[in-house]
């Protein structure tokens, strides 16, 4: 317990609860030792309610992890850093590219470690999937990621708002995916984007991409699905079907599992974090970002029934 680095959490919300504090805990190298919330609190820690409060007050903290939406990120990761701290960033790491290159600018020239996670990218069948792609064709990649709103964001009114991406944000986990077991760049050719009539950010997407070699990748996004939740990737290869399902969680080759098992997303993300600070590097990939604002960019917009969540 005593080699941990004492670590200050913030935004004590879903994310938060469900998987950082098990995670840091479950690890060997952080402690919560402060918790950055205006309502939510983290026993066992010293609780702030306002961030350059914490950041005045608590200079022999040197890590922050950033649970907040994105909306209010950028100016709590620029805070930090110009305070030398290191910071970890959930996902989606900021609301425009602009904010994000920013911040990595920062860091570079403060000397801080800038992490900006993509949990799915830790998800079990990911590396051995970006191993086998390695060194086959791709023909054409299909991703259908179709999830209920109101059971993974329950009374989230930030999600609907600018800057909350809508179901982009779910949908960024799988770009995260993409974008690490495809070689190469990814490109937007086209996008048709679902809007509600109540609300300010979309519900659906559909979008075409192509792999720099020219493969057709489709990607359906949809927040409405009840039931059974789809978070699959099937990749068509050379050498034959390769499929990521339930969010990457289970890999199948040709029909045949090659890795499954317990979630460990969150416990390998605070590993590498430890990483990287010893190693005085920082991580920012906004490839699924740049996709998103790509998305919107050739995106055709439709109005569709009003949505209550
Ligand atoms: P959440 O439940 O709304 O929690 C976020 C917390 O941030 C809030 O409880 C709030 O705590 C604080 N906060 C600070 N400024 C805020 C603002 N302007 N608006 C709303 N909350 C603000 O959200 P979450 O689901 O944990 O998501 C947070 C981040 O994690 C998002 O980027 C999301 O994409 C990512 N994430 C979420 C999930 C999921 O399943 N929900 C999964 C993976 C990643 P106080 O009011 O106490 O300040």
């Amino acid at each position: 317990m005593t080699d941990r680095i004492p670590l200050a959490l913030v935004g004590i919300g879903k994310i938060a609860r469900d998987q950082h504090i098990p995670s840091i805990a479950g690890g060997n190298d952080f402690v919560v030792s402060v918790a950055v919330s205006r309502h939510g609190k983290v026993e066992g820690a010293e609780n702030f309610t306002d961030f350059d409060a914490f950041l005045a007050a608590r200079p022999d903290i040197k890590v922050v992890s950033l649970c907040t939406p994105p909306e209010v990120r950028f100016d709590m990761a620029k805070a930090a850093i110009a305070a030398g701290r290191h910071v970890l960033m959930e996902k989606p790491p900021a609301t425009t590219l602009g904010e994000a290159e920013a911040l990595t600018k920062l860091a570079e020239d403060a000397g801080v470690t800038l992490f900006a996670t993509w949990h799915s990218r830790f998800a079990l069948g990911v590396e051995p999937a970006r191993q086998w792609l390695s060194d086959k064709v791709i023909q054409s990649i299909s991703i259908v990621w179709k999830e209920d709103v109101r059971r993974w964001h329950p009374g989230q009114d930030w999600i609907w708002e600018p800057g909350g991406f809508g179901v982009f944000d779910p949908g960024i986990n799988a770009l995260s995916i993409l974008t690490e077991i495809v070689p190469g760049h990814i490109m937007v050719e086209k996008s048709v984007i679902e809007f509600p009539e109540n609300k300010k950010q979309p519900i659906a997407a559909s979008i075409a991409m192509r792999t720099v070699d020219g493969a057709p990748i489709s990607a359906e996004f949809d927040w409405r699905q009840e039931g059974p939740q789809t978070w699959d990737i099937t990749v068509q290869t050379n050498a034959g079907e390769l499929r990521l399902s339930k969010g990457g969680s289970e890999l199948y080759i040709g029909g045949v599992e090659h890795a499954s098992g317990p979630d460990r997303e969150y416990a390998g993300i605070y590993e590498r974090f430890a990483k990287l600070i010893r190693a005085r590097q920082s991580d920012t990939d906004y490839q699924p970002l740049r996709i998103v604002a790509d998305s919107f960019l050739c995106g055709e917009r439709k109005v569709v029934a009003s949505f209550e969540d």
